[in-house]
């Protein structure tokens, strides 16, 4: 141990494995302050992880290197900006760990953290002197549970039994993961695989297989079967409601939050699982209140659990396959075949996101990989060098903005030419400005990075190469489709299938509004039937937005069933 060395000084009990225990790793140029916090660690977490502190960053890598090599887990690495670049190279070492920028208090856009954040090179940070110790205590429980909760599970609640590669697991890992449930993955080509079938009474034939705590056993199960096993409603139990709510993402479930809350009997149909486009996002890093992000699929579970604490019946694996307006009723009917009958109805469907479908690339999404979201990010880009997917208006724009602070910025194009997909005046704005280029039949195919992206895989259709190149972010903007298919002609859609409401209903000559009053602000073209986030015409297309517009409908609604249902007033 070197000089500047510091370690935990409790008294461990002899039962306890110390070797194994996870290390909290701290790393501090001032040897007064890393006294002080690892001894102060060590108080606190001493009895689950072993603290260790460095005041020299070289000699911290050292130890940094021997953990990895005795495979010695690191928990968490707190470190001082002096050492920043170090957190890079012990994050290669350790992968899991969690990275914590100390930071001295600077709330200026230059400090250090606004950019290490952002761009993913430090998943939290901790800015000092802090007001008391609990508060600094409280930050670090916060990231060590979440730490521990990314290890594999002590218990496992199902396990999953699947050819290696098979893409039907694939889907029935995400849906428990969505669910939170604990689950081990075995291959059938491992002893532990068959093992779990033998013990079952089954054969390789049909997989994969679903084996729950219990023994219960579901063979290649579709979604309700699976949500049933989970213990999740898949079938409807209210056929009349006041308000029914399609689309079981951030609109959706804040619009049953607030229904329900308010006294409204609710029906949440969701084709799938809760969550929506938010629940499949890594990292949600511009939500208000989570200055490190927030995991989408936590926050929608947390969204979907009080909607039902407040009394709103959700309805999973239930698709709404058309709507029709029956007097003073509107009726959506189900794949299933059933109905259900409500005074209003809230359509909160969202967009189908064009995908670039590359599974390394989809686990960077927040670190480094972007499915829109430019302008927010854009001052983090101080620098560095940055790609964008995508040949339209809302990427030429993108570029423009991202090339303020980026040292580069490449638009990757899969045509010879933008001319016909982005407006000439971002064309003559892109070509006159020296930081943007533009590689024309380029598609990217592959992204890498450890938690963080580092470089993307490119191939150039036109000379057939393939190149890695370094880069710190890649914004995909490619579009994607509103699912307002299922929707009657009655209900106004512009040109894309974006929900038409408010005031523009009445600018629709092939759809007249029939009614004694105006349409409200989210009311479609027929009355009484709401639109709520991203499939509305002119959404902000951000889960706030979505969450905003769930908030704002349910207003409305009550406005609707008061003024157009006077029994009701
Ligand atoms: C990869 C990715 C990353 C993103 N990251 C961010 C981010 O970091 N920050 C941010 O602010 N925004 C982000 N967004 C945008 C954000 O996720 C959306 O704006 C938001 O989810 C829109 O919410 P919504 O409720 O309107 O629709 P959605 O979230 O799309 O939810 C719609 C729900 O309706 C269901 N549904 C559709 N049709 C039917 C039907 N016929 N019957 C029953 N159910 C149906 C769908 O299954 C879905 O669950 C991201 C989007 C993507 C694709």
């Amino acid at each position: 141990m070197s000089a500047g060395a510091i370690s935990s000084r409790r008294k461990k009990s002899p039962a306890r494995r110390r070797d194994v225990e996870p290390v909290l790793f701290v790393v501090d140029h001032d040897p007064m302050s890393l006294d002080v916090l690892v001894s102060g660690l060590s108080r606190r977490f001493g009895k689950d992880f072993t603290v260790r502190g460095e005041s020299s960053p070289e000699v911290a890598l050292v130890a940094l290197r021997e953990l990895a090599a005795a495979r010695r887990p690191v928990a968490l690495l707190l470190v001082d900006d002096a050492a920043f670049s170090l957190l890079a190279r012990a994050h290669r070492l350790h992968p899991l760990a969690k990275r914590v920028l100390l930071v001295d208090r600077d709330y200026s856009s230059t400090s250090p953290a606004v950019q290490a954040i952002m761009l993913g090179r430090a998943d939290y940070h901790l800015v000092r002197p802090w007001a008391d110790d609990e508060t600094m205590y409280r930050a670090m429980s916060e990231f060590l549970s979440s730490w521990t909760k990314e290890q594999e599970p002590s218990f496992e609640e199902f396990r999953i039994v699947a050819s290696e590669g098979d893409s039907k697991a694939l889907r029935l890992r995400d849906v428990m993961t969505r669910f939170s449930m604990p689950f081990g993955s075995y291959p059938v080509e491992s002893e532990a695989g068959r093992r779990l079938l033998r013990e079952a009474g089954l054969e390789a034939t049909r997989l994969p297989v679903v084996i729950r705590y219990d023994g219960q056993v579901s063979i290649d199960p579709g979604l309700p079967d699976l949500a049933r096993a989970i213990g999740v409603n898949v079938n409807n139990d209210l056929d009349t409601c006041e308000v029914a709510i399609v689309g079981a993402g951030p609109a959706g479930l804040t619009a049953a939050v607030y229904a329900a809350s308010e006294g409204l009997e609710t029906v949440l149909l969701e084709l799938a699982v809760s969550g929506g486009q938010a629940g499949t996002s890594p990292l949600i890093r511009n939500y208000p209140g989570f200055p490190h992000g927030i995991n989408g699929g936590v926050l929608m579970e947390r969204t979907c659990e009080q909607a039902w604490l407040m009394g709103a019946h959700i309805v999973f694996a239930q698709q709404a396959v058309a709507l029709e307006r029956r007097g003073d009723e509107r009726v959506i009917r189900l794949l299933d075949g059933t109905e259900v009958h409500a005074r209003a109805v809230v359509i909160a469907t969202g967009i189908e996101w064009r995908r670039l479908g590359i599974p390394r690339l989809e686990t960077l999404v927040g670190a480094g990989i972007f499915y829109g979201a430019a302008v927010s990010e854009s001052r983090a880009m101080q620098d560095q060098n940055v790609f964008i997917v995508g040949a339209g208006n809302s990427a030429g724009q993108a570029a423009l903005h991202l090339a303020k602070h980026a040292r580069t910025v490449t638009l990757l194009v899969r045509g010879d030419s933008v001319a016909k997909s982005m407006s000439s005046y971002l064309v003559s704005a892109i070509e006159a400005t020296p930081n943007i280029s533009i590689r024309h039949r380029t598609e990217v195919i592959d992204a890498n990075g450890h938690q963080a992206l580092e470089s993307i895989t490119l191939v150039d259709r036109a000379s057939d190469t393939v190149e890695n190149v370094p880069a710190t972010a890649l914004f995909i903007m490619i579009g994607g489709e509103p699912r307002t298919q299922w929707l009657p002609d009655e209900i106004a859609r512009d040109e894309q299938g974006y929900l038409i409401t408010g005031r523009d209903v009445l600018e629709q000559p092939e759809v007249p509004w029939e009614h004694h009053r105006e349409p409200l602000t989210l009311e479609t073209s027929m009355s009484g039937v709401f639109a709520a986030g991203d499939a509305r015409q002119g959404s902000i297309k951000r889960v706030a937005s979505a969450v905003g517009d769930g908030a704002t409908v349910v207003r409305l609604v009550h406005q609707h069933l008061h003024t157009d249902t006077p029994e009701r007033a």
